[in-house]
């Protein structure tokens, strides 16, 4: 039986990980829990969700599916912050001999709960039509989550990697995090490229620990169980309450939807878009740097380095009218917030100087407006300015922001294999 759960934290505390995590034990009691519980990042873009729009499914085979049910509603009543008004819960199950009628749809409604907005009525509709278990709490909004969860684990074959999710002790969440910040920098060291977004070394941060009062402690991601474990390992830190290992979607850049034309996107979407700049990088109050592209529909689109995205910024500002680029990034509020940026090709940057006297080899003078260059030596006479093509200091590839403005969903660098773009991580 599939069990997807999701919406049950809120900003003061909780993690519908780590009801998941508590689960995979407690579960156990009923029968075999089969393979890794999944850990699926959804719409990015999505207002109401609490930190990562993150949804859990887990896989158990049983022969009480009944006490199975019972026991997760009662978890996730006792355990969700319900009183928060943006917490809505929502849990699904799917029994063995419902798989074949839904397989394809609930497919179709995972990729979608990735890529788009999906409204309560649709999914509830859904469980109305289908007739799958499922328990809603106050609005219901987490039966989107819960039903996406199911989607993903009854259609396996979507490009995955994972996350080693550690917990802390109860009666320390809300309570600063004990870590040792050097064995951080000194596991990652061992094992990246494996892993990666446990630290930011350009930055000189450890990114893989929260700052939110809720129960996670860490989370390793990386390519494999194994190497996110051994990483885990080398970590000195308070005692763990618990840990977990998801496999999941982070990582895969499964939001981005590649269009062909900017005036295809629309708001609360991610996209892969190419165009050419059309509007020179600048830097408003509060660091954020700006810059248009157009197309040639016409259409043409403002993308956004946040201030977040620290050193990426001085990139995006090298940009000038008609270079080429590709960006990879969600559309909210109007503007492309940029994820990654492929500079496809370079527009030639021209200076224009002072002509040299061809006598004396010294650099003219303006001779007053609308007269021409003058040699202040020999009196040797020009009127027209040299055009001189200046170096750039980018090259064309593709080029992302530093893991302390990663989103989830993101597909870092270290990830990519295309032999024909050269490829510039973050470090
Ligand atoms: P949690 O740890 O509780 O999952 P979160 O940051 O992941 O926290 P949620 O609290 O789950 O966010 O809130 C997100 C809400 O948005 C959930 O109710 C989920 O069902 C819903 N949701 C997710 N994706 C979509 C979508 N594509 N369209 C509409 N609603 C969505």
């Amino acid at each position: 039986m599939l069990i997807g759960i999701d919406d049950t934290d809120s900003r003061e505390g909780m993690c519908t990980t780590y009801l998941g995590a508590l689960l995979m034990e407690e579960l156990r009691q009923y029968g075999s829990i089969i393979e890794l519980p999944v850990l699926v990042r959804l719409n990015p873009t999505i207002p109401y969700k609490t930190r990562g729009n993150a949804c859990v499914g887990i896989n158990i085979d049983t022969s009480c599916p009944d006490k199975v049910i019972e026991h997760v509603i009662s978890r996730v009543s006792t355990m969700a912050a319900l009183d928060c008004d943006m917490t809505n819960p929502g849990v699904v199950f799917v029994q063995d001999d419902e798989y074949e009628s839904v397989r394809d749809t609930l497919g179709i409604f995972f990729q979608r709960a990735v890529r788009e907005v999906i409204s309560i009525e649709e999914a509830k509709s859904f469980i109305e039509k289908t007739g799958l278990k499922s328990k809603g709490f106050k609005n219901g909004r987490g039966l989107i989550g819960a039903l996406a969860a199911c989607g993903s684990m009854l259609n396996p074959g979507w490009d995955h990697t994972f996350e080693y999710l550690a917990y802390r002790q109860r009666e320390k969440w809300g309570t600063p995090r004990n870590v040792d910040k050097e064995s951080f920098f000194r596991a990652d060291s061992t094992t990246y490229p494996e892993t990666w977004d446990t630290i930011d070394v350009y930055n000189e941060l450890v990114v893989c620990v929260p700052h939110s009062p809720d129960p996670v402690l860490y989370g390793i991601r990386g390519k494999d169980p194994e190497v996110v474990k051994r990483t885990a390992e080398k970590l000195s830190t308070e005692p763990l309450g618990r840990s977990c290992v998801y496999c999941t979607n982070q990582g895969t850049d499964m939001h981005l939807i590649p269009v062909d034309s900017i005036s295809k996107i629309k708001e609360m979407q991610s996209y892969i878009v190419s165009g050419i700049v059309s509007g020179d990088p600048f830097t408003i109050p509060g660091g954020h740097t700006i810059f248009s592209i157009s197309d040639k529909s016409g259409a043409s689109i403002e993308c956004a380095a946040f201030e977040p995205t620290k050193n990426f910024r001085s990139l995006v500002r090298k940009l000038v009218q008609g270079d080429i680029v590709k960006i990879y990034g969600s559309f909210m509020n109007k503007s492309l917030n940029i994820e990654k940026m492929e500079i496809v090709s370079l527009a030639p940057l021209v200076a224009s100087h002072n002509p040299e006297c061809p006598s004396c080899r010294k650099r003219m003078e303006s001779a007053g407006k609308g007269q021409g260059y003058r040699c202040r030596k020999c009196g040797t006479k020009s009127s027209v300015l040299v055009q001189v093509e200046m170096k750039r200091d980018i090259e064309p590839g593709i080029y992302e922001v530093p893991p302390c403005a990663r989103r989830h969903l993101a597909k870092p660098l270290v990830r990519f294999k295309d032999p024909s773009v050269k490829i510039f991580p973050s470090r």
